[in-house]
């Protein structure tokens, strides 16, 4: 697809033709891969960041949060959970540090899961940019696919969501994408849909920047604003919710079509938007969906933006009911398999 073709597709509001597009990508996705969703317990073992980005609430300077580390019983707790319910693999995410604490005791982690699992279980790591080294080391010591998002691929506005100095550089991001690749890895990257100052053309170049850099996942879901954050300010530069939402499903059809074989995820912002969001992105070309497992107590301090589901039980319960949730949408749940992108299979 040409960029103008994208920016026609992501123009698209009518509602026929949206469910045309949706229905398009959907059958792309079962003649290509399947129509297998996969599942990863997503693990948020640490929100301890030393970062600044201006859209997340969980950033360093951000004093009100209360940070947390859980520790080898917690998460293999959590591990045992996805384990035992035929998960197939899991998601290890938190804030970035680079010290060799951290790196140890992500290393340490990795073998510990392997030989508690007897290595049935896949390990996604979601843990921010590192050197070439500490990627190696994860790798040998048993992760296999990672996600980093670029967040945009638009310089420009890439210093509009982050400070301009060299923890936050644009071009050590897109170098860690590269590394990760060289390493081995599954490589995983995406951006957040509705940002303020995003056009449509810079989502357009994103969905093709994927496709250059030759990416094996796509984990890309809605900006959502927190009000302990800097970007907060500009609040009022978002589109509505339901608008958002929409758009952020056009991107995941439209990547569909233009990458048939890679794993897209159904991410949890979209679920903000819309209790069903999640499930109408894998009606839209999605393929995997990450039910949180992190233990409920530490939920609430892993705000990255307001309202993040599964942080008030009442409301919105995750795990307990994900899997009855695809299975009303009449889509197949692909248990005890790690759910490798076919894309990098195929390479
Ligand atoms: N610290 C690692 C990193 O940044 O790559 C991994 C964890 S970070 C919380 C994971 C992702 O959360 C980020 O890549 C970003 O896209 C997303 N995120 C953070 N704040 C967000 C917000 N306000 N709205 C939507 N997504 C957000
Ligand atoms: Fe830290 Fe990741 Fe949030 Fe940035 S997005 S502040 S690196 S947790």
């Amino acid at each position: 697809m040409t960029k103008n073709q994208i920016v026609e597709i992501l123009s698209i509001s009518e509602p026929d033709s949206l469910q045309a597009l949706y229905q398009r990508a959907n059958q792309v996705k079962i003649s290509t891969i399947g129509n297998k969703v996969f599942l990863r317990g997503l693990i948020e073992f640490s929100n301890i960041c030393g970062k600044n980005c201006y859209y997340c609430g969980i950033r360093h300077d951000n004093k009100e949060v209360v940070r947390y580390e859980l520790s080898d019983e917690q998460v293999l707790e959590a591990v045992d959970f996805a384990w035992k319910n035929h998960y197939g693999s899991v998601v290890l995410q938190s804030g970035e540090l680079t010290s060799a604490h951290f790196i140890k005791r992500i290393t340490d982690l990795l073998y510990k899961i392997k030989e508690y699992t007897n290595n049935e279980v896949g390990i996604t790591l979601s843990c921010g940019e590192q050197t070439a080294a500490t990627y190696r080391q994860w790798f040998d010591a048993g992760a296999h696919r990672y996600l980093l998002r670029i967040e945009t691929s638009n310089r420009e506005l890439y210093y509009k969501l982050h400070p301009n100095n060299d923890k936050h550089s644009f071009d050590k991001r897109l170098d860690a994408i590269r590394l990760l690749r060289e390493e081995g890895y599954q490589v995983g990257t995406g951006v957040m849909i509705g940002l303020p100052f995003q056009t449509i053309e810079q989502l357009a170049d994103d969905l093709l920047f994927f496709q250059k850099i030759n990416v094996d996942m796509v984990g890309m879901g809605p900006y959502l604003e927190h009000d302990q954050t800097p970007l907060y300010q500009y609040k009022n530069l978002l589109l509505p919710p339901e608008k958002r939402l929409e758009l952020a499903l056009k991107m995941v059809s439209a990547l569909r079509i233009l990458m048939p074989d890679i794993n897209i995820a159904a991410t949890t912002a979209l679920q903000v938007l819309s209790p069903m969001g999640r499930e109408q992105a894998l009606k839209a070309g999605a393929n995997v969906f990450m039910p949180n497992i992190t233990p409920d107590d530490f939920r609430k301090q892993y705000l990255l933006y307001n309202n993040k589901p599964g942080t008030n039980k009442i409301i919105i319960p995750d795990n307990d009911d994900a899997e009855y949730r695809i299975n009303i949408s009449n889509i197949e749940i692909g248990y005890d398999q790690w759910g490798d992108s076919k894309h990098f299979k195929k390479e």
